[in-house]
C-alpha cells in the first residue's frame, strides 16, 4: 500500500450529518411527548383503538429517527478508539428505540383498571413495537473511520492501476459512485460534477466506490485483467475460479 491516506469528512459532510442528528433527536422527543400522552390518555378499555393507532404512529417516528441517526453516521462516523463513544454513537437509535415504548408496555401491563383482553391486546401490539423500534435501531455493521481509512486506501490503489498511477476521479453529490471517466453515462450532463481523488470522495460523501461502467471501460481500454485488479468486494471466489 502507498502513502496511507486518512478518512476525514468534510466540514460539509459533517454539518449534514449535524442536520440529520438534530432531525433524529426531534423524531424521538416527538415520540417520547406522544407516548407520555398514550399512557396518560390512552390506557383504558374504550380507548384501545386510539391506543393501538398511537402504537403505530410511534413506532414511525421511532423507525425515522434510527434511520436518520444511521445516515449521519455514515456521514461522519465515531473512531473505533473510544470504544465507549463508539457504542454510543453507533447504537443510540437502538437505545432510543426501546426508551420510545418501554414504559408505555410497563404500564399498560401493570394497570389494573383495563380487561384482561385489552391488556393482552395493547400489551402485545407495545410489545412487538418495542422490539421492532429496538432491532431496527441497532447498526448491526456500524461505520468508523478506520474502516472507511481501509477501504480509501485499498480503493485508491485500484483506481490507480485501472488509471495510470492516477486516483483523480469524479462524482456528483447525489449517489455513492464515482467515476474515472468524466464522460461516462452516469454522470454526463450533470450541472455540478465534482472532481478530486478517491479519499475526497469518501470524505465528502462517506461510502463511496467504483463506478462498474468506469471500471469495466478502464480495463477493456487498458487491456488489463480481472487478475490484476483486487477489488476489495470480489476477492476470494474469483481467485479461486483462476
Ligand atoms: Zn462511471
Amino acid at each position: 500500500m502507498s502513502t496511507e491516506k486518512q478518512f476525514v469528512a468534510s466540514p460539509e459532510s459533517k454539518a449534514k450529518a449535524k442536520q440529520l442528528r438534530l432531525f433524529a433527536l426531534l423524531a424521538w422527543m416527538v415520540a417520547i411527548a406522544g407516548q407520555v400522552f398514550a399512557i396518560l390518555k390512552l390506557i383504558s378499555d374504550e380507548t384501545l383503538t386510539y391506543l393501538i393507532i398511537a402504537i403505530v404512529v410511534l413506532l414511525a417516528l421511532a423507525l425515522t429517527g434510527s434511520w436518520l441517526w444511521k445516515k449521519a453516521n455514515r456521514l461522519d462516523p465515531a473512531s473505533e478508539k473510544d470504544k465507549v463513544k463508539f457504542f454510543f454513537q453507533n447504537q443510540f437509535g437502538a437505545i432510543m428505540g426501546v426508551l420510545s415504548f418501554l414504559p408505555l408496555v410497563i404500564l399498560i401491563l401493570t394497570n389494573k383498571d383495563i380487561e384482561g383482553k385489552t391488556k393482552g391486546i395493547a400489551g402485545a401490539i407495545a410489545v412487538i413495537a418495542m422490539l421492532v423500534a429496538g432491532i431496527s435501531g441497532v447498526d448491526f455493521d456500524p461505520p468508523s473511520i478506520e474502516k472507511y481509512t481501509k477501504e480509501i486506501n485499498e480503493q485508491t490503489d485500484v483506481v490507480r492501476k485501472l488509471n495510470f498511477d492516477n486516483d483523480n476521479v469524479f462524482w456528483t453529490r447525489a449517489g455513492n459512485r464515482y467515476h474515472i471517466f468524466e464522460e461516462c453515462q452516469h454522470i454526463r450532463g450533470r450541472d455540478e460534477i465534482n472532481n478530486g481523488s478517491v479519499k475526497d470522495s469518501w470524505d465528502e460523501k462517506g461510502i463511496s466506490e467504483l463506478c462498474k461502467t468506469c471500471q469495466a471501460r478502464a480495463m477493456r481500454e487498458r487491456n488489463i485483467q480481472d487478475a490484476d485488479i483486487e477489488m476489495p468486494i470480489l476477492e476470494g471466489e474469483d481467485v479461486l475460479e483462476d
